[in-house]
């Protein structure tokens, strides 16, 4: 039992700040920087209830029973302050100086700590910034800022160095689908597909399962790309018209293609042992009679028309086009 069971992936921040937390000694500050939908916010939740749990375990974890603990389930624990932007608005000056600044003066009501979570913190003006830096400069001992954002985000070097800053890792697509796979009881290779689409957000995969043309489109996608590389004229045209009834997901059927060109090359590098995960695909992989150079060229015009279609051109159009481009023989021979 940890403070960070059950999130998915990360297990040295886990062990890392599970130790923070056993032996006390916690920092005052802590910015906790990953792309979105690695989990930052739940790192941030797990450490703040440990922090202000009446019992913790002897690990530090929050004990899940007392008041405090049962007041931050509820979602209104007067210990924990949380700041966030309200939708495109930035964190303003006086939020920061009210909400924060001022509370963080203010000894915790129940609790031995007082912590503020301040999520985007990349989404605080340059003046808020600097107002919370006149806290983090002269912390009160009972308070502990979270705050959060994203990689290459506007946080201000001062701020940063202040701060403890841990880098929240991207869960590992494999990671992911099994997670998903678990919880939603679909089927591993289906799981795996939506988490590469999702870039290991697993939220994010979730929706692209709960949506049920997903798979209708993946599968009708790859039925189409398995037979192009010298394929009849008629027959590319006929997959082109195909896939037009999904030209609302064209980005989608893209990166689908670049997914399927992808699995072909691990195929043929790694091979059949990369899949034995997924024994279901490997009958796909194996038929296909594709050249490596005409993967990859596959690739490219999977990438070219992503590239086109987000420039705003005809979608149903750019993929009729990468369909030839991929079905040509000669195309990436040099
Ligand atoms: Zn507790």
């Amino acid at each position: 039992m940890s403070a960070f069971d059950g999130i998915i992936g990360g297990e040295r921040l886990k062990a890392a700040l599970g130790r923070q937390l056993a032996y006390g000694r916690v920092s005052h500050a802590y910015l906790l920087e990953g792309t979105a939908g690695t989990g930052k916010a739940l790192y941030a939740d797990r450490l703040a209830k440990a922090l202000v749990c009446l019992a913790p375990g002897e690990d530090g974890s929050a004990c899940g029973v007392c008041s405090s603990c049962a007041l931050f389930v509820a979602g209104n624990n007067p210990d924990v302050i949380r700041v966030q932007p309200d939708g495109a608005k930035l964190i303003g000056v006086d939020e920061i100086r009210e909400r924060v600044n001022r509370e963080a003066s203010v000894t915790p009501y129940a609790a031995a700590r007082k912590v503020f979570i301040i999520r985007r913190a990349d989404a605080m003006t340059p003046a808020a910034q600097n107002a919370l830096l006149k806290t983090l400069e002269e912390p009160p001992g009972h308070a502990v800022f979270i705050l959060t954002a994203r990689p290459g985000g506007a946080v201000l070097p001062t701020i940063r160095s202040r701060c403890q800053t841990l880098n929240v890792p991207p869960v590992s697509d494999r990671e992911a689908a099994r997670f998903v796979s678990e919880k939603t009881g679909a089927d591993y290779s289906s799981a795996l597909e939506a988490a590469r689409f999702a870039r290991g957000g697993i939220g994010a995969a979730l929706r692209i399962l709960a949506n049920e043309r997903f798979s209708e489109i993946s599968e009708t996608v790859r039925g189409a790309l398995a037979g192009l590389g010298g394929a009849d004229i008629v027959d590319v045209y006929a997959a082109a018209r195909k896939l037009s009834e999904y030209k609302d997901s064209a980005e989608e059927i893209v990166l689908m293609a670049l997914l399927w060109y992808t699995d072909l090359l691990e195929f043929r590098r790694i091979g059949p042992e990369r899949f034995m995960d997924r024994p279901g695909r490997l009958g796909d992989l194996s038929a296909c009679r594709l050249t490596e150079s005409q993967i990859l060229s596959g690739a490219e015009a999977a990438a070219e028309a992503g590239a086109k279609i987000r420039r705003g051109a005809n979608p149903a159009l750019s993929i009729e086009i990468m369909l030839y481009k991929m079905n040509d023989e000669r195309f990436g021979k040099v």
